[in-house]
């Protein structure tokens, strides 16, 4: 499908460089990478392809202008904050279409993930203010402790490309808010969104060097010599559990304050008692959100056997309901996956599973020959040993498999070396509380299929990474508590 006028002239409109020391400038070899419009396979646009000198550069720009902003007043760091907020928000529609261009999400996800995403910045606006530090006497009453938060320091951030604008919004907004400069540097599938908000950061006074954004092809070689650089103070990554474990071995070097968002394989538990209508509208919501395409995705749905054909019948026919295409498309609720890779692999699951007993009750095939489709799929009787079980699926595939006791629903569901989110649906508030406690997850929805929201901490535990974004707690991330000892 060609592309529209009003979506060629917004794509116009986007700058397409490197955005270093508040200029924009091309890669200094002159290469340049394609981004690929998901739904159809065909290039959108061309960006400039950092080389190495260029992300240096741009850590140099960072480091020149760290002094200058952790001396901001507090408050001008949250006006700046929240006049992008304003300004996002009166562009909603601009950065939705985007996004929904460069990564395939519906657009009514695509507006969502704009008001999410907008929001980290209005709730760390009402935070930066609120950085302070405490007054004590020591216990043998000889000295005083002072205690002061200081902005940690130029800043790394890495991010994905399934939510291209609010897995930016949530390290930049903290990090601005706490006095920090950074570079960016967005997933190559999806780097329109990000250089859309830096353009939009520097008009609501953001001074330059402030935030700088590199967008390359040469990812590894770019990002190494900048983590390994002494003047770098902190990483944060988010992106698959494989990349951050490499990333933690090369900050070690600099011994880096570290935060990392990784994958997860949310177990989604539904008991006897549940509310099954509540449970299937939170299981659409927690499987179909993205395109199922979420670190939060639920991966396994564990289901009481009393009520799982119950709970089966009505999940497939609502996800059997839903229509593929084209993320502009009117009605529109499943768009494509992000490329042939992500395609193949949802794929190869689901035949792994298949082949290990699982019966396809909605779905189970690629849709259309262009652009990267898959249908909305549900599997029954999915045995322990299918890969989809202990991998992320990352597409919209949802394995049910069932339980017949309290303990062997919470031992399953803690069965995996990811630890980042689990859903419960229950009516019974004592196993609320016993199941929650017993989770070994850093977050848990109760009758609810999506955690996420920005004046919450969102995390993981075990291998989905450690560090927390949002909530108060988010703000800690880019800060260093200093502890003067004064004699009275
Ligand atoms: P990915 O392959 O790990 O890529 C994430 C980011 O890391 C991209 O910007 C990528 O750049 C960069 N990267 C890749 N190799 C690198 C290297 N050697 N050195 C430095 N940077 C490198 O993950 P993805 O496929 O884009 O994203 C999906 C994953 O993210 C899933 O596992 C999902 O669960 C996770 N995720 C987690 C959260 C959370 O909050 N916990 C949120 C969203 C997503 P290039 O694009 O240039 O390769």
């Amino acid at each position: 499908m060609a592309l529209t006028d009003s979506e060629k002239s917004l794509l116009a409109k986007i700058p397409t460089g490197l955005f270093i020391d508040g200029k924009w400038r091309d890669s200094s070899d002159g290469r340049t990478l394609e981004v690929e419009d998901p739904s159809t396979a065909e290039t959108l646009v061309s960006v400039a392809d950092a080389t190495v000198a260029d992300g240096v550069a741009a850590l140099d720009a960072a480091v020149a202008a760290q002094a200058g902003w952790a001396a901001t007043p507090p408050r001008e760091r949250g006006e700046i904050l929240r006049n992008a907020f304003e300004a996002i928000t009166a562009r909603a529609e601009e950065f939705a279409l985007l996004m929904t261009l460069e990564m395939g999400k519906p657009l009514a996800e695509a507006r969502g993930e704009v008001t999410y995403g907008a929001e980290f910045f209005r709730w760390f606006s009402e935070e930066a203010v609120r950085i302070s530090g405490r007054w004590s006497t020591a216990p043998n009453g000889a000295t005083r402790l002072v205690t002061m938060k200081q902005p940690v320091g130029p800043t790394l951030m890495i991010t994905p490309w399934n939510f291209p604008l609010a897995m930016g919004t949530r390290k930049i907004g903290p990090a601005l808010a706490a006095g920090c400069t950074m570079v960016v540097k967005p997933a190559k599938q999806t780097p329109l969104s990000m250089l859309a908000l830096v353009d939009l950061l520097t008009g609501c006074g953001v001074p330059a060097g402030v935030v700088n954004v590199i967008t390359t092809s040469r990812t590894g070689e770019v990002i190494e010599p900048i983590i390994r650089d002494p003047r770098l103070r902190k990483l944060t990554f988010t992106g698959s559990t494989p990349v951050g474990r490499k990333l933690v071995e090369q900050s070690a070097e600099q011994l880096l304050r570290v935060s990392m968002e990784l994958g997860g394989n949310a177990p989604f538990l539904v008991f006897e008692d549940a509310d099954v209508d509540k449970a299937v509208d939170g299981a659409m919501l927690a499987k179909m959100r993205n395109i199922g395409e979420a670190c939060t995705a639920a991966n396994r749905f564990l289901v009481h056997e009393s009520v799982v054909e119950e709970f089966s019948t009505k999940f497939a026919a609502r996800m059997a309901g839903m229509t593929v295409g084209r993320g502009t498309g009117e009605g529109v609720t499943v768009g494509p996956l992000i490329d042939a890779t992500a395609q193949a692999s949802v794929a190869a699951l689901v035949d792994d599973a298949t082949a290990k007993g699982a019966t396809v009750v909605c779905g189970g095939t690629t849709v259309g020959d262009r652009g990267y489709f898959y249908a909305p799929t549900l599997l029954t009787g999915v045995s322990a040993d299918a890969r989809l079980m202990s991998e992320e699926i990352f597409g919209p595939v949802a394995p049910i498999a069932t339980f017949a006791t309290e303990a062997e629903a919470i031992a399953r569901a803690n069965d995996t070396e990811y630890g980042l989110v689990a859903y419960v649906f229950t009516k019974d508030l004592s196993r609320t509380l016993r199941v929650s406690e017993a989770l070994e997850f850093g977050m848990v929805g109760i009758n609810q299929g999506i955690v996420s929201n920005p004046a919450a901490p969102f995390g993981g535990v075990k291998h989905s990474g450690f560090g927390r974004e949002g909530g108060f707690e988010g703000i800690e991330e880019y800060l260093e508590v200093k502890y003067v000892g004064i004699a009275p």
